[in-house]
């Protein structure tokens, strides 16, 4: 009996036909594909791509190189120096993120206490040279004040869900 049905199938071709009219019902149905990069999916305001530092309106640097970012990072992916500032206030003087060890969780935005570090909606970037993995102090704010405004609103959008 097995071998019969086996023969139909062959026969009349049913698993194609079965096939194809999977094809034909989603034919016609709402496509859920997109034409990246020219098209783009919708990012959420908490999106985690590339990080960048911030600074405020006036211009002062937000970081006071309190090293929660580097202590709460489990990627051990942040290496932060500091001394003190002219204006007697605690600055980094180095604030390294290794984009190799980063794993994008958000931790050491969450820590920050003054919303200096944080991740931007940049995800599309690359490396071609040894040694950019390593995100410095100057390429982080200069993120920052590129961005400045988007990241402003994301925090705007998100800040009555904390
Ligand atoms: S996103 Fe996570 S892994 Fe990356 S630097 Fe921040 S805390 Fe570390
Ligand atoms: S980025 Fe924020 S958490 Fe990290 S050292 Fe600066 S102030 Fe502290």
């Amino acid at each position: 009996m097995k071998r019969i049905g086996s023969l139909f199938r062959t026969l009349f071709l049913t698993e194609l036909l079965i096939g194809l009219s999977v094809t034909l019902r989603n034919f016609f149905r709402r496509k859920i594909t997109l034409n990246y990069p020219d098209e783009k999916t919708p990012q959420s305001p908490r999106f985690r791509g590339l990080h960048a530092l911030r600074r405020y309106p006036n211009g002062q640097e937000r970081c006071i190189a309190c090293k929660l970012c580097e202590a709460v990072c489990p990627a051990l992916a942040i290496t932060i120096e500091s001394d003190v500032g002219p204006d007697n206030t605690r600055r980094t003087t180095r604030y390294d993120i290794d984009l190799f060890k980063c794993i994008y969780c958000g931790f050491c935005e969450e820590a920050c206490p003054v919303d200096a570090i944080v991740e931007t909606r940049i995800h599309e970037y690359h490396m071609e040279n040894r040694g950019e993995n390593i995100m410095t102090k100057d390429k982080l704010l200069a993120i920052g004040e590129r961005y400045e405004a988007t990241i402003a609103a994301d925090k705007a959008a998100d800040a009555r869900y904390r």
